[in-house]
C-alpha cells in the first residue's frame, strides 16, 4: 500500500523492487558530480474504468532516446522490460493514480568527466503528485514572465533529450519567475523566438489559428504537445509549428502550457499584459475539456493513448 504520504513504499531499482529507504546512493556517484542522468515523468490517471498510464510507450521510448544521445542505454533492460517495470511499480504501491519517474544515470565509478567508466542504474519511482501550477490554475490559468534566460543553443545540451543537466536551466527559469511573484517562466530561445516554460510546452492561438515552436527552437518533444496536436487537428483547427517571435505572445488571443505535471494550462498574463480578456480562452477550454475527458475514460480512447494497468 502507497504510504499516506503519498510516496511510494517500493522502488524498482535494477530489476527488483526495495523498500523506498533504501534507495540511496554514494556522494560519489557520478550524476551527482556532472548531472550524469535521463528521466521521464509520466502520470497514471485514475479513469472510470480503472487505473491507466497516459502514453507510456512514448515515454519509454524517449527515455530510450535520451539515453542513446547520452551512450548510457541500460544495459540490462530492454524497452519492453522498462515498459512493463512501470506497470508493476503503479500495482507495487497500490496507486490509483500517481506519477511515474524512471530515471537512468552514472552511479559510483571513475571520479572524473568522462562517464563511460560509472555504472548505469535504472530506478523507477513513483508518488502521488497533484496540480503542478497549482489547484485552480487549469480554470484561472496563471501569470507568467518571459525569463531572463535563454533555453540553450543547439549543439550545446540536446535539448531534445530529458536530461538532468538540462534543468539546471529550468532551475534559472523557474527561480527568476518565483522570486518576480509569477508561477513560470517562458524562455526564449538564443535566437529571440519563443521556446518553452522551464517544465512545458507552450501553444499560442491567434485568429483561430493554434502555434507551437518546432523542435528546433530548443524544446522537448512533449508527449502532452504531441497529444494536444492531435487533438486540435481532430477538431478541424489549423496547427502550426513554426518560430514564434516574443511580442506575438503579448498580442495572442490565447497562450497555454502543455506537459504531464501542468497537463494542459491556460496563461492570463505574460509580463503583466493581460492575454486576449485575462481568462481561458474556448479554444483552451475545448482542448481541456477533450484531454480531460480522455484521461478520465468519459471520452473515447479513440487514439489508444490509455495503458490500463
Ligand atoms: N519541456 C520541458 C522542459 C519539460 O520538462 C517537459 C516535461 N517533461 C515538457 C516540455 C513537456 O513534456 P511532456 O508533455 O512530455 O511532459
Amino acid at each position: 500500500m502507497a504510504s499516506n504520504k503519498g510516496l511510494a513504499d517500493k522502488i524498482w531499482h535494477n530489476g527488483q523492487f526495495i523498500p523506498w529507504s533504501d534507495a540511496n546512493i554514494h556522494v560519489m556517484s557520478h550524476v551527482v558530480h556532472y548531472g550524469t542522468a535521463v528521466f521521464e515523468g509520466i502520470r497514471c490517471y485514475k479513469t472510470n474504468k480503472g487505473s491507466a498510464i497516459f502514453r507510456l510507450p512514448e515515454h519509454v521510448k524517449r527515455l530510450f532516446n535520451s539515453a542513446k544521445i547520452y551512450r548510457m542505454t541500460p544495459p540490462d533492460f530492454s524497452y519492453e522490460q522498462i515498459y512493463q517495470a512501470c506497470i508493476d511499480s503503479v500495482k507495487e504501491n497500490s496507486f490509483e493514480e500517481c506519477y511515474i519517474r524512471p530515471v537512468i544515470f552514472r552511479g559510483l565509478g571513475e571520479f572524473g568527466v568522462n562517464p563511460l567508466n560509472s555504472p548505469i542504474e535504472t530506478y523507477i519511482i513513483t508518488w502521488f503528485w497533484g496540480k503542478y501550477l497549482g489547484p485552480e490554475a487549469l480554470e484561472k490559468g496563471v501569470e507568467v514572465q518571459v525569463a531572463s534566460w535563454n533555453r540553450f543553443s543547439p549543439n550545446t545540451l540536446p535539448a531534445l533529450a530529458k536530461a538532468g543537466a538540462n534543468y539546471m536551466n529550468s532551475q534559472l527559469i523557474k527561480m527568476e519567475a518565483i522570486e518576480h511573484g509569477y508561477a513560470e517562466g517562458i524562455a526564449l530561445d538564443t535566437y529571440g523566438y519563443v521556446s518553452e516554460g522551464s517544465g512545458e510546452n507552450i501553444f499560442i492561438v491567434r485568429d483561430g489559428i493554434i502555434y507551437t515552436p518546432p523542435i528546433c527552437a530548443s524544446v522537448l518533444p512533449g508527449i502532452t504537445r504531441h497529444s494536444i496536436i492531435k487533438l486540435a487537428k481532430e477538431f478541424g483547427y489549423k496547427v502550426r509549428e513554426e518560430m514564434v517571435p516574443r511580442e506575438i505572445l503579448y498580442i495572442a488571443d490565447e497562450v497555454f502550457f502543455t506537459g504531464t505535471a501542468a497537463e494542459v494550462t491556460p496563461i492570463c498574463s505574460i509580463d503583466k499584459i493581460h492575454i486576449g480578456n485575462g481568462r481561458r480562452g474556448p479554444i483552451t477550454k475545448k482542448l481541456q475539456e477533450e484531454f480531460f475527458g480522455i484521461l478520465s475514460g468519459e471520452k473515447e480512447d479513440r487514439f489508444g493513448w490509455l495503458q490500463y494497468i
